[in-house]
């Protein structure tokens, strides 16, 4: 997951991660979307379409998987 700049990996490594590209890509997404809304301001967007529409179709996250298309 992608707090601010950095970017956490659960389970995995570094290099098992930048092999990936299209996780990546949708992390790098989520970097961009943390710039965008602000750190505070992401934080809560996020949440709040969490809890609306689930993970899965939360708009953040439909916007970082289509980002792995590119
Ligand atoms: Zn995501």
């Amino acid at each position: 997951m992608v707090l601010g700049k950095t970017i956490h990996l659960h389970n995995s490594t570094k290099a098992e991660f930048l092999q990936n590209t299209r996780w990546v890509k949708h992390e790098l997404c989520h970097v961009q979307q943390f710039k965008q809304h602000g750190y505070f301001g992401f934080l809560v967007k996020y949440l709040w379409e969490s809890l609306k529409k689930g993970y899965y179709n939360n708009k953040f996250e439909v916007e970082a998987r289509a980002a792995e298309e590119l």
